[in-house]
């Protein structure tokens, strides 16, 4: 029998494993090659004849995506369906809380809620940044991967959702998810690829289902996800305090940058509005492509 909503939980190039309704987890392959499904999809799938691997003939419509332009300016689809965009700082290498403003934006563009994690508390601390992120509404955590403190917090945040966990490189990442699941993902990830019936195959991506309910997608294209942010509406939606301040400007189509009767400039000079969130603004604006930098 054909199933609707079969669940895509790792991909291997053009292979897929998928969990049905029913629990089974099985392998899959894709009909045609305009079909590309990604972790997180729900996709209709059948069974083949005289075969293991099932048929996936189409993708239900996505609630959000995670993704990026690729080389060739298209756009590349990395993960469906996300309930969590967790965005790690850490106390080392020197967090950088602009590149955490481009991440938090990007997740406000793809309609995912975003949460800030500072890791490694064990060797500093995150200073005013994170109270920031909860005074606007974000979920915020502060941990140690190594040490083991704030991550039931964490994996309280994640409980019933799907996540995926983002940030610069060296920040903890790998460590975070490992230490939530208890085992270390990415060896498991290998060595599953290579006996998976004599077939060497690479896992490009996987959902980890984590000990206290929920999953994380993980892949080395998660991982090194970057925004690329492409618009000045993109940018002026993605810092949410500065779109609503801005609803009280005198123009309409401000970019509150230096424009009369500019209600965010304002919202800055009153401190209702913090200023470092601001910079991060106007740089994001100025970075745009096509702009001078
Ligand atoms: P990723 O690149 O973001 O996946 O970062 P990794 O998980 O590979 O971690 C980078 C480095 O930071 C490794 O040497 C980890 O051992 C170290 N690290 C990760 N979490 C912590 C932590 O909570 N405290 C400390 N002191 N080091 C950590
Ligand atoms: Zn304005």
């Amino acid at each position: 029998m054909p199933e609707d909503s079969a669940l895509v939980i790792a991909t291997y190039s053009r292979r897929m494993r998928l969990r049905l309704a029913d629990g089974r987890e099985l392998d899959a392959r894709i009909k045609g090659k305009r079909l590309k499904p990604v972790c997180g999809d729900r996709v209709v799938a059948e069974p083949i004849a005289e075969e293991s691997d099932w048929l996936i003939t189409a993708i239900q419509d996505r609630r959000n995506a995670l993704s990026r332009p690729n080389l060739r300016g298209e756009t590349e689809i990395l993960a469906a369906n996300i309930d969590l965009l967790i965005v790690v700082a850490a106390a080392s290498p020197q967090a950088d809380w602009y590149v955490v403003d481009r991440y938090v934006c990007a997740a406000e563009d793809m309609n995912i809620p975003a949460a800030v994690v500072f890791n490694k508390a064990d060797i500093g601390v995150s200073g005013t940044e994170l109270s920031e992120y909860a005074k606007l509404g974000y979920a915020t955590v502060e941990c140690s991967a190594k040490e083991g403190s704030g991550l039931s917090e964490l994996t309280g945040l994640m409980a019933d959702k799907t996540a995926i966990i983002v940030g610069q490189s060296g920040v903890g990442k790998s460590s975070i998810i490992n230490a939530i699941l208890g085992y270390d993902a990415q060896r498991t990830a290998e060595i599953s690829g290579k006996t998976r019936e004599g077939r060497h195959t690479t896992v490009n991506s996987m959902m980890l289902r984590l000990p206290e309910g929920g999953t994380v997608i993980d892949s080395p294209g998660v991982r090194d996800f970057a925004p690329a942010l492409q618009t000045a509406p993109e940018v002026i939606r993605g810092f949410r305090e500065i779109e609503a301040a801005g609803h009280d400007c005198r123009f309409a189509n401000c970019r509150h940058m230096r424009e009369p009767g500019c209600a965010v400039k304002s919202a800055v000079e009153d401190g209702a509005i913090s200023e470092r969130r601001y910079q991060s603004y106007r740089r994001s604006l100025n970075m745009l492509p096509g702009r001078p930098a």
